[in-house]
């Protein structure tokens, strides 16, 4: 099988050990974790036992070993994350607020992950992925923006397909660049993954059905609509699969899209049918929460499965 790749940040994570504090005054922290939406998501490709390779860069230092030991050892192919001299690998700050809502500090822009750039090792991996997966966080990043559309068009050229997170931050937005890109990249999407609120903030739509409606008109193949606690639902030509979300207490919700989002696509890859791969995936966005740090909590598919057996489903 070609392998999946994905373009983008790879990070640290380091989180406000307590609930409700902000960053205005010292506090205890706990981390550095792996992290950047990109690096999570590639992990759990990997672990759930797909061939996987992320394009990306990390400064010479800890944070970056970090990273890179840890996909490695996970079964990532490391071959395209540029090691980049006298730059800081970049960091992301977590807190969480009282009602469980999180405010990040980035520090991506002007880390090594601003940075990315087509080294030859980078042209090869991309040459021979089977599937891209877009991060909307990797397009607020100007460099990796332009990289990215050169290569959804190539793989898109070859008869490769593309998925699309939005995956939003408000602390990232704010580019002029990125309504375009993030419709340029939507234009060429087969497999589409939202929240409730990316759905109705690119379809213009509040009506859930008249924008999932639009965009499979529009060419999407598949919309999977991720709900938070509440499950997912899926959308095609076919119709509409609704699949119930596991019921956990929620430890760290960072990391859960990715893994949900990862765990999809691989289990289609090997040829599960739509409400297989929701339950599967499901199971690796529930899991994800119930373990500390964002890529604490990726998962292989005997994980999932002995979680799915040992779970109950919320009704
Ligand atoms: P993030 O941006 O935090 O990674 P997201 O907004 O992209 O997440 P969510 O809908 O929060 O995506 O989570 C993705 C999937 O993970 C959900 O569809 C669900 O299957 C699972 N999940 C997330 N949170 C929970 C939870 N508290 N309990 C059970 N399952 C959850």
């Amino acid at each position: 099988t070609e392998p999946i790749v994905t373009i983008g940040e790879i990070l640290v994570e380091i989180m406000a050990e307590t609930r409700g504090n902000g960053f205005r005054e010292p506090q205890a922290l706990i981390g550095p974790f792996p992290s950047g939406a990109p690096a999570i998501f590639i992990d759990q490709v990997a672990k759930a036992g797909h061939p996987a390779a992320i394009v990306s860069a990390v400064g010479d230092d800890d944070f970056g070993a970090l990273n890179i030991d840890r996909l490695r050892a996970d079964g990532v192919d490391v071959s395209a994350i540029a090691v980049l001299p006298g730059i800081a690998t970049g960091s992301a700050f977590v807190r969480y607020r009282e009602d469980g809502s999180r405010d990040f500090v980035f520090n991506i822009r002007h880390s090594a992950s601003g940075q990315l750039s087509l080294t030859p090792e980078a042209e090869r991996v991309l040459e021979g992925a089977g599937h891209l997966h877009v991060m909307g966080s990797a397009l607020s990043i100007p460099a990796t923006l332009g990289l990215t559309l050169d290569a959804v068009k190539s793989i898109k050229a070859r008869g490769g397909t593309v998925s699309f997170d939005p995956n939003i931050r408000k602390e990232m937005l704010g580019d002029k660049q990125m309504g375009p890109a993030l419709r340029a990249v939507l234009a060429v999407t087969d497999i589409f993954l939202p929240s409730g609120e990316e759905l109705a903030l690119f379809t213009g739509e509040d009506d859930e059905a008249t924008g999932i409606g639009r965009l499979l008109q529009g060419g999407i193949s598949e919309i999977v609509l991720k709900r938070g606690a509440a499950g997912a639902s899926h959308f095609d030509a076919q119709g509409r699969t609704d699949m119930a979300g596991f019921a956990v207490e929620e430890i760290d919700p960072t990391g859960a899209g990715d893994c949900f989002g990862a765990c999809y696509l691989v289990c289609r890859r090997l040829g599960m049918n739509v409400p297989d791969a929701l339950r599967y995936a499901n199971a690796a966005g529930a899991r994800n929460v119930t373990i500390k740090g964002p890529m604490e909590g990726t998962s292989s598919l005997s994980e999932l499965e002995a979680f799915i057996a040992s779970t109950p489903q919320r009704s």
